[in-house]
């Protein structure tokens, strides 16, 4: 004698895991394929009456976040940054207006700073350029500063100014973090869990503030 086995059991779909709803299923299985013939013919009915109705329940759901996926891509594609081209990471507002990632920002500026120490013409009483004086200190902020202060070097190099990464225009005043925006930003990057850089300060660029 066959049990009775009834069709897939409302508990499956209610279950508050996939590794729940997944056992349980193949629990179902199991007895379903010990059933009799005619037991399996009310079976197989009553599935396809559930799976058109997970079918509907799908597609409606579908055209449901079709529009939020649009507005979602929409969000991303105002959020990216012209530098990098990924969504903004610490969005910084320059003074030309234009945004960019923090970081991206602090990468082009050591870059540029370095050109200006590379530039810098004048050598000490000894024949040193800036360039190899700065080789022998320690690369911190402050030992970079006081390499600066003590050579008597770098006063042809501009420290206060410089090209915006996003349209070259020239700006003087420090970027500045755009703290709603951040978190937006974070919301429409697409690796959530990886963690934000520190927030960049810019002292390389800014050593002597005008
Ligand atoms: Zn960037
Ligand atoms: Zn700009």
């Amino acid at each position: 004698m066959h049990a009775t086995i009834s069709p897939i059991p409302q508990s499956i779909f209610e279950a508050p895991s996939i590794d729940e709803a997944l056992g349980l299923t193949d629990q179902w299985l199991q007895a379903s394929l010990s059933c009799s013939e005619e037991n399996l013919h009310n079976i197989l009915t009553a599935m396809a009456t559930q799976l058109k109705e997970a079918l509907r329940q799908k597609f409606a759901l579908q055209n449901r976040l079709r529009p939020l996926e649009a507005t979602f891509n929409d969000a991303r594609n105002e959020a990216l940054c012209m530098t990098c081209g990924h969504v903004l990471t610490l969005p910084h507002v320059l003074a030309c207006s234009h945004i960019s990632c923090g970081t991206c920002l602090e990468g082009s500026f050591r870059a540029l700073l370095e050109q200006r120490i590379e530039e810098c013409v004048a050598v000490t009483s000894d024949g040193t350029t800036l360039r190899e004086l700065l080789n022998r200190q320690p690369q911190t902020e402050l030992a970079f500063q006081l390499a600066l202060q003590k050579c008597g070097l770098g006063d042809d190099i501009d420290f206060t100014t410089y090209p915006s990464p996003c349209c070259g225009k020239s700006v003087s005043s420090k970027p500045v973090l755009v703290y709603g925006l951040r978190r937006i930003c974070k919301s429409l990057q697409l690796d959530r869990e990886k963690p934000e850089p520190p927030v960049p300060t810019f002292e390389r660029l800014f050593l002597r503030p005008a």
